[in-house]
């Protein structure tokens, strides 16, 4: 998939769309989802322009990939998830749903989740 530099993700890593954030670095930036699917909802985005997971472990550098597995922990830390657990879900492609073509994890927690798959 040609990464599209106009997808909303791409918009709020220039800042031309705000964001609620709750943690950043130089290849990560993570914020709220504007329509939360749980008391915690957190996406993990890389600023690199990588369309979903399978692009970014293929294709982002060492660095880049030690840094957004690092955010995971720190987001954690600060949305206090540590003790009562969390999902974390990279939906990609069509099966998978994806709306927004940059790569992005979605953390969850605050409650209990639910089942891993309604199908
Ligand atoms: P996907 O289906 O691609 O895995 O998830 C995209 C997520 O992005 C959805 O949970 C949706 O609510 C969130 N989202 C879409 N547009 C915006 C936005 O403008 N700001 C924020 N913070 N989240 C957004």
């Amino acid at each position: 998939m040609t990464y599209d530099t106009e997808n909303i993700f791409a918009k709020i890593l220039r800042g031309e769309i705000p964001n609620t954030t709750v943690y950043e670095n130089e290849y990560v930036l993570a914020f709220e989802d504007i329509n939360p699917q749980a008391p915690i909802h957190i996406l993990i985005v890389p600023k690199g322009p990588y369309t979903d997971m399978a692009h970014f472990s293929l294709s982002a550098s060492g660095e880049e990939q030690v840094a957004f597995t690092k955010s995971i922990s720190e987001v954690v830390k600060i949305a206090q998830l540590e003790s009562t657990g969390f999902r974390a879900i990279a939906n990609t492609g069509i099966d998978g749903l994806q709306e927004v073509p940059h790569y992005h994890l979605h953390i969850l927690g605050g409650g209990p989740l639910g089942p891993m798959v309604n199908l």
